[in-house]
């Protein structure tokens, strides 16, 4: 096969928000075209008519534009074998489904819900797995002809062999059997005219020429239906390769019901795109050295589906964690500020910029995420936590580095750093002169300040909140105790 002829799919359904394993599934098959200069193709898989999500579509665009995911064909940039969204091929289907029936691969079914929900209640009871039972297989043509004219609703169904062994070759799992007396006679389309996953999956993956269906496991076992669906219809399959299972730790199934999945929730947390995609790639693959940092350029020429390992892949939140403080670490400063921006609090607009980039640029060390860094700042900004009451002596020392802030001339608050080291000068003095000194220095001014024991150093707090913000805290402080004062 020529390179250019690779074309990989990204097929979800617009059932919500984009998971962990779609964006794995989807950045692998981006990797796999792109490493063999192929073309990467986004289809709306939307037969699904009861699970529709408002705005699903728009959101994964919006994702995956953030995360830095280009599709060559899409609903929204169109292509040659267009349009991109299921729902929009109905014709096609009815199209396909007619020849099958013609040639003999599909025949309609007139069992009402009734009659399916009882043929299941009896197998279950029987323990035997529930499968369409072929009863309207039967029929023959000219009932059901007869059937259909009458307006009889059905479905039509494929008629999968009874005695055979279906053979796929995976390119990750190797070979795998499945025996057709355990699949079932699937439906293909529905009483309602649309076609269901499979029928659609196949029809759409030979119509758009796709050459390499690379998908999550649990699709595996769909496979022997959409091999026959292609031997029905005289197509070559695409090659298969299925992914592993993604796992939480304790080896469980990684669903919608365990930490978070969505990769939106990744994105409010302050992960950055580079560190999703780089952790997101090493989620079942695995480069030939130990290295553990990729770009995406690299990531692409380094990928191939040989190193995509077949056993379950750990999603180690503390990992995706310690990626990102390593890539945080390593970003400029405008970067830094242009993603913890976007997830700044309402309260902080009245603050001016530069001091809350400054904020920012003094927080940042250690941060594993945006967020942490968004939270230390909000924590900086923060009203101030209960006054404790103050010694005499403390009162004092207090009352003159307030005196001492007042002198400090107007552009000086402005100058981040200077401002620092005059506050410290300002707080020596104040505390020489009324036996006040280490320690217990700057814990007091730190509890007149915050209310809080804790928190970033405090000349540089200073130079975040500025003159006015500064000056205001301290007088609280001090009028507390007057105020108590006069109350006793
Ligand atoms: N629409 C399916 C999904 O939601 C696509 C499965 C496949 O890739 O064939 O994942």
């Amino acid at each position: 096969m020529n390179h250019s002829d690779i074309r990989t799919r990204y097929a979800p359904s617009p059932t919500g928000y984009l998971h962990v394993g779609g964006l794995r599934t989807a950045l692998y098959n981006y990797l796999f075209a792109r490493h063999h200069s192929g073309k990467l193709i986004l289809r709306v898989e939307d037969t699904d008519r009861t699970r529709l999500v408002e705005g699903a579509v728009e959101n994964f665009i919006d994702v995956f534009h953030w995360l830095g995911i280009e599709f060559d064909e899409s609903p929204k940039i169109g292509g040659p074998y267009g349009p991109y969204v299921q729902s929009e091929r109905l014709d096609l289907y009815s199209v396909k489904i007619r020849e099958l029936a013609a040639s003999g691969f599909a025949y309609p079914c007139f069992c009402s819900s009734e009659t399916l929900d009882k043929m299941r209640a009896d197998q279950e009871a029987l323990k035997r797995p529930p499968m369409y039972d072929k009863r309207c297989r039967k029929l023959s043509k000219s009932e059901a002809d007869e059937k259909i004219a009458s307006g009889s609703p059905h479905v039509w169904r494929m008629k999968v062999p009874d005695h055979e062994t279906i053979h796929i070759h995976d390119l990750i799992r190797g070979d795998v059997q499945f025996e057709s007396h355990t699949i079932d006679d699937q439906v293909l389309l529905k009483s309602d005219g649309y076609p269901t996953y499979h029928l659609a999956n196949v029809v759409d993956d030979h119509e758009m020429r796709i050459s390499h269906v690379i998908r999550g496991e649990e699709w595996l076992p769909s496979t022997p239906k959409h091999v026959l669906l292609y031997r029905f219809f005289g197509w070559a399959p695409p090659q298969f390769a299925h992914l592993p299972l993604l796992l939480n730790p304790d080896r469980s199934k990684m669903s919608k019901l365990s930490g978070d999945v969505a990769v939106e929730a990744y994105r409010e947390k302050g992960i950055l795109p580079e560190t999703l995609l780089n952790f997101v790639a090493l989620l079942g693959w695995h480069p030939q050295d130990e290295r553990e940092f990729f770009t995406l350029e690299e990531l692409v020429k380094e990928f191939s589906l040989e190193r995509v390992n077949k056993a379950g892949a750990v999603f180690d939140m503390q990992k995706l964690r310690w990626m990102n403080g390593e890539y945080i670490a390593k970003k400029s400063s405008d970067d830094i500020w242009e993603s913890v921006c976007a997830l700044l609090p309402e309260e902080l607009e009245s603050v001016a910029t530069e001091r809350v980039r400054f904020a920012v640029e003094s927080l940042r060390a250690g941060a594993e995420t945006c967020a942490d860094i968004r939270d230390k700042v909000g924590e900086a900004y923060s009203a101030q936590g209960d006054i404790p009451e103050f010694s005499e002596q403390q009162f004092a020392f207090l009352n003159s580095t307030l005196e001492g802030f007042a002198h400090i001339e107007t552009p000086l608050w402005n100058r981040f750093e200077e401002i620092g080291a005059k506050f410290k000068e300002i707080a020596n003095a104040s505390g020489k002169a009324n036996a006040l000194q280490g320690k217990q220095l700057w814990m007091t001014l730190r509890l007149a300040l915050t209310g809080r024991e804790h928190g970033p150093e405090l000349a540089k707090l200073v130079a975040m909140w500025g003159r006015e913000e500064t000056m205001n805290r301290l007088s609280a402080a001090l009028s507390a105790r007057t105020a108590s004062e006069r109350a006793s």
